[in-house]
């Protein structure tokens, strides 16, 4: 598959076009970006470790039934993807309360929450992400109640494959962020799912494994997104 066209270049991803207008190829950059794009390192081995690493989960959740933009890994660095018409919006579902959560509502970090609690953000880095709730989704158009219903299926049922998937593998999956799209009138799984878009502990330690490290100033950084991926069994060269 040939690339032809930049056709969006994100904080860590570069998504061109090919010769099949139905597919992109996703380049997954050493670039790493916290605080809407404020602070930009570029770790060595990340885009390479996320890349792997996304299509590890991306199939484990289409063995799943969660029908995903995925399509097969090209190189370290790139995968071949449907392409989606995205939805604006990212969908965060919590299983502990850390981050914008804490902050907002004053709440325990490390608060158990149960049942997991599920929010919309807007997609827009000049607004810093609002949240957003679903009249906001039908009134702007920003998607439809049916993309609403299904959003929500989705990400939990994510929430159940991936929960087992980590917590067998030693460790917590505090929260994530997911975006969809349509292709040929579907919703789909879009973007990527890595230690950038979602927050994993240790389940003995709490050791953050994930970006909050980066964001915090924490180092070790890729060392624990290889760590992540070593103990779900991810092959890294
Ligand atoms: P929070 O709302 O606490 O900042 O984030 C909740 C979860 O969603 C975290 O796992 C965080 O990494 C992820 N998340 C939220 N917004 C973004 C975003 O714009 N980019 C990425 N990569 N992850 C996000």
């Amino acid at each position: 598959m040939n690339k032809r066209d930049e056709l969006i270049v994100g904080k860590a991803k570069t998504v061109y076009t090919t010769d099949d207008p139905d597919k992109m190829i996703m380049h997954f950059r050493n670039d790493t970006s916290a605080f809407d794009g404020e602070k930009i390192e570029q770790l060595d081995r990340k885009g390479m470790v996320n890349n792997r690493f996304n299509a590890f989960i991306m199939q484990k959740l289409e063995e799943a039934g969660v029908p995903t933009h995925f399509e097969s890994i090209l190189n370290d660095q790139e995968s071949l993807v449907k392409r989606l018409k995205m939805l604006p919006i990212e969908c965060v579902v919590r299983n502990i309360a850390s981050g914008s959560l804490v902050r907002r509502l004053g709440v325990e970090d490390g608060l158990e929450l149960n049942p997991p609690t599920f929010e919309f953000f807007l997609k827009n880095d000049d607004l810093h992400d609002p949240m957003i709730n679903d009249y906001h989704i039908i009134s702007f158009k920003w998607g439809t109640q049916e993309d609403i219903d299904a959003m929500k299926d989705l990400t939990f049922k994510v929430n159940d494959v991936l929960k087992k998937l980590f917590l067998d593998a030693g460790m917590l999956l505090v929260d994530y962020k997911l975006e969809f799209g349509h292709f040929k009138g579907k919703l789909y799984l879009g973007d990527e799912f890595s230690p950038d878009g979602c927050r994993l502990w240790d389940a003995e330690t709490r050791k953050k494994l994930d970006k909050d490290r980066f964001r915090q100033g924490l180092g070790g950084v890729v060392e624990a997104y290889e760590e992540v991926a070593h103990r779900l069994g991810v092959e890294l060269p």
